[in-house]
């Protein structure tokens, strides 16, 4: 393994998706600086720092392989960690999820990798496709991560996609459910300082990855949206400078220094309705390319399939995440209402 081209270089995610099998067996190597790196797998690389550290984070992305922004991003800052232009101060494992799906520009190979969590791969059908034993392979890594801490770590993991539609409120997070446990408000105002002020609160059980790494390890997860999908090379990056200032500074800085929760500066939804799909002639009725976040009126019919219409319950109820063509039994809409903390 020609380690020094890629401290060289810092492409990982390059040679991670074009010469995968240098990846087969794990790599591990020590920066100059003193940090450690160790690769596990094609798209999966963890940096520590030689220093006491007091937070492990997670940054994954490409979950969606043509969600791209949150790709390049997390390789951008990869590729000055191993280059030594940036330096760890915590621990830090960037997760490059569903490689296949990012060379062939789709969301997905034959299976949506974020409803696959929490064991899911193996149910049903069971691990019979790349999707299902790549969910596996990253929960595996998630968990090695943070049981190799030393003390107890306050653990982030950022889930990174981009939305397939435009979006009224253009970067938001959602919020897993925590069972009993209280939100979190400093981490909501880490969140504002990425630029990411909408929050939406889940309240029930997926198997999405932020899911997972908040039920299983108490990590401060989130499925973080950061705008439209857009083919390689071709997003606005300036548009990403607060997330990926926010990322480097949670990377680089010990303990940074970010404004408090102010709920004034943002907008707080709860799921009000997960509208799935039973039958074939399932529809929606608004138009295709309509933002997430657009409101309705109480009693407005927002969806029908066979033997059912689906009606806004509240005035100001909004709907995200719309896709009608999912599989059968699979989510095809979320409705939620303006809520507080
Ligand atoms: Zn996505």
């Amino acid at each position: 393994m020609p380690t020094e081209q890629l401290i060289a270089s810092g492409q990982f995610l390059h040679l991670s998706r074009f010469d995968p099998q240098q990846f087969d067996t794990p790599v591990d190597f020590t920066l100059k600086n003193g940090t450690q790196v160790h690769i596990s797998s094609p798209g999966i690389i963890r940096f520590d720092p030689p220093s006491t550290t007091t937070r492990s984070l997670v940054f994954s992305c490409g979950v969606h392989g043509n969600e791209t922004a949150p790709i390049e991003i997390c390789d951008a800052i990869a590729a000055q960690l191993l280059t030594g232009k940036l330096q760890v101060k915590q621990r830090v494992l960037f997760l490059f999820a569903n490689l296949p799906a990012m060379d062939i520009a789709e969301r997905f190979v034959e299976e949506n990798m974020n409803r696959l969590f929490s064991g899911a791969h193996s149910q049903g059908q069971g691990i019979n496709n790349q999707e299902r034993e790549r969910a596996k392979e990253l929960e595996l890594a998630v968990a090695q991560f943070f049981n190799d801490e030393t003390t107890t770590h306050e653990r982030i993991h950022y889930d990174l996609h981009t939305a397939i539609r435009a979006s009224k409120n253009e970067k938001f997070a959602v919020y897993p459910f925590l069972h009993d446990k209280p939100r979190n408000k400093q981490q909501l105002a880490i969140l504002h300082a990425c630029g990411v002020s909408t929050i939406l609160l889940s309240e029930s059980p997926t198997t999405t990855f932020s899911y997972y790494s908040t039920n299983q390890f108490g990590a401060h997860g989130f499925t973080v949206e950061l705008g439209k999908v857009q083919p390689f090379g071709q997003n606005d990056m300036a548009k990403f400078q607060k997330v990926r200032d926010t990322m480097i500074r949670l990377i680089t800085e010990l303990d940074p220094d970010f404004s408090a929760f102010n709920p004034e500066e943002m907008d707080i939804y709860r799921v009000n309705q997960v509208i799935n799909k039973h039958f074939d002639d399932f529809k929606l009725h608004f138009a295709d390319d309509l933002p997430n976040f657009t409101d309705f009126a109480k009693g407005q019919v927002i969806a029908s399939e066979t033997d059912t219409t689906y009606k806004c319950e509240y005035d100001g109820e909004a709907i995200v995440f719309p896709n009608a063509n999912v599989a059968i039994g699979q989510r095809a809409l979320l409705t939620v209402v303006p809520t507080k903390i």
